[in-house]
């Protein structure tokens, strides 16, 4: 419980104003897009690394709970206060410091909306992939804190691969340099990989040093229509197998699709049953001749429609479909459960096989849609949370789905991670001795588990 004594040394390190006590603001930072919901007792929006250690210290002096937070659009409660204490809420902490054309490199802060840093380095000829599809608004330390990916990880990676550095406050109050602004480093143990991913319970980042590579000159954009998600599945794997990587290769099945035709009116051929996007982009003379075997591999897999975007227009319009996706569902499907395994890519079509089977078993509807290209599937089961009966069976469901990902040596989560939403099923993918050492270094560093417990382990 926080007493008025440490709100009002809150109040000295960040200013009366930087502080948010009222309920209303108080409501404002208790959940994010997984929709669970905890009410935090102070918000404090600090303007550096400085006054972000000094709130660290005062919370390991009175053993109050800290969570940082970016924009709050995670997928698994990571920013959520579970046992309350203080938000940090790092909004001030949003320029970009620099971008160094000369050794392909930018330092920006945490709350840098990831967009908005993508178009200041695209107006340099430089490009930064990861393009998790909510860049519109989440930020570079909350994408770095979650791993997060998107649609072009398929041939560019994901966060983790663009960052070469961090400032971190830790979980005691040091501020600390990890990595550094050069592509290669061997100097002890990688702070910097061990960082990303630990949503927020290992320390507070403050600054990321990114890698940036030249904008490529030119992109394609297609969409294939097949009659069932299986020779859609087939198709990923056999593109890849023709040594094509694309920078995107998206999947959305019937049901995903009936969403989108439902809100968005698009138009789709009779008999539709998956979709996928593919985009590739370099070099203009090669893109013709990839573009040319795609569309000869997606036919041999039964592709019913093959259409390939002219201009910008047009191939806004083609992802018109993928963008709509996560929208069109949440309109229709108010309550759905949303879960973000991965698989081997070459495993898709038999995860897709299993959870045709699972959702029959267990009478429910369930709809796919993401990341093929990578495994990454964003399984959406339809339910009604007012029934118990109907959420005991998704219960089992989520279950199936995740012991059939293990066993296809795939994981529970791809990219919005852990958190309170998938803490319980932990133990599906790791091991009592895995989980110790995780355990170990989380208490190496935070001894007296101040940031954001409850979190991961549950
Ligand atoms: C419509 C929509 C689409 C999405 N699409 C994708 C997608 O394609 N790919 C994907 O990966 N995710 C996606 N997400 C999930 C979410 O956007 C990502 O997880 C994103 O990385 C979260 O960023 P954020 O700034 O909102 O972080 P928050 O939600 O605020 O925080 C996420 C975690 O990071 C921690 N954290 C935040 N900032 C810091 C910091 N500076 N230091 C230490 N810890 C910190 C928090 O404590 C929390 O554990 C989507 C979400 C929505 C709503």
């Amino acid at each position: 419980m926080i007493g008025r004594d440490i709100l009002k040394e809150l109040e000295d390190i960040v200013g009366a104003e930087n502080l948010l006590t009222s309920r209303a603001s108080l409501l404002c930072y208790s959940y994010d897009a997984a929709g669970q919901s905890y009410i935090p007792e102070a918000v404090a929006l600090p303007a550096n690394p400085d006054e972000v250690s000094r709130i660290v210290r005062l919370a390991n002096k009175f053993k109050f709970p800290i969570v940082p937070r970016g924009a709050g659009s995670g997928f698994s409660g990571g920013s959520v206060p579970l046992k309350n204490g203080v938000v940090i809420h790092l909004s001030r902490l949003n320029k970009i410091l620099e971008i160094d054309t000369e050794n392909l490199i930018a330092v920006v802060e945490p709350c840098v909306v990831t967009g908005i840093f993508q178009d200041a380095v695209e107006k340099l000829g430089l490009f930064y992939p990861p393009d998790p599809a909510s860049l519109k608004f989440s930020t570079m330390g909350g994408n770095a804190s979650t791993g997060a990916g998107g649609p072009r990880a398929v041939k560019y990676g994901v966060t983790r691969d663009y960052i070469l550095g961090m400032e971190v406050v830790t979980p005691t109050g040091e501020i600390i340099r990890t990595g550094g602004k050069t592509v290669k480093r061997a100097t002890g143990y990688d702070l910097t990989r061990l960082m990303i991913g630990s949503e927020g319970t290992l320390g507070i980042i403050t600054k990321l040093i990114i890698r940036l590579i030249p904008l490529p000159e030119a992109k394609k954009t297609m969409t294939a229509i097949f009659g069932s998600a299986e020779d859609a599945a087939r198709s990923v794997s056999d593109i890849i197998k023709s040594r094509i990587v694309p920078t995107t290769l998206e999947l959305l099945d019937k049901n995903s699709l009936a969403c989108v035709k439902g809100n968005l009116g698009i138009d789709l051929p009779e008999g539709t049953g998956a979709m996928l996007l593919i985009e590739i982009d370099g070099d203009p003379l090669i893109l013709d001749k990839q573009t040319k075997r795609i569309r000869e591999v997606c036919i041999v897999n039964n592709s019913m429609e093959f259409r390939v975007a002219a201009n910008k227009e047009e191939a806004d319009a083609l992802w018109k479909a993928r963008r709509g996706a996560s929208p069109s569902m949440l309109k229709f499907w108010p309550g759905k459960i949303s879960e973000d395994i991965v698989v081997p890519r070459s495993r898709i079509p038999e995860m897709i096989r299993r959870l045709d089977a699972i959702a029959e078993r267990h009478s429910l509807t369930i709809a796919s849609f993401g990341h093929a290209g990578d495994g990454n599937l964003h399984v959406n089961i339809k339910v009604d949370k007012k029934s118990e009966e109907e959420m005991k069976r998704a219960e089992e469901a989520i279950k199936e789905i995740f012991r059939a990902t293990v066993e296809l040596e795939g994981a529970i989560s791809g990219e919005h991670g852990i958190g309170i939403s998938k803490a319980p099923y932990l133990r599906m993918q790791l091991s009592d001795a895995e989980i110790e050492v995780m355990k170990g270094i989380k208490k190496a560093l935070d001894p007296n588990n101040i940031l954001n417990p409850g979190k991961i382990f549950g």
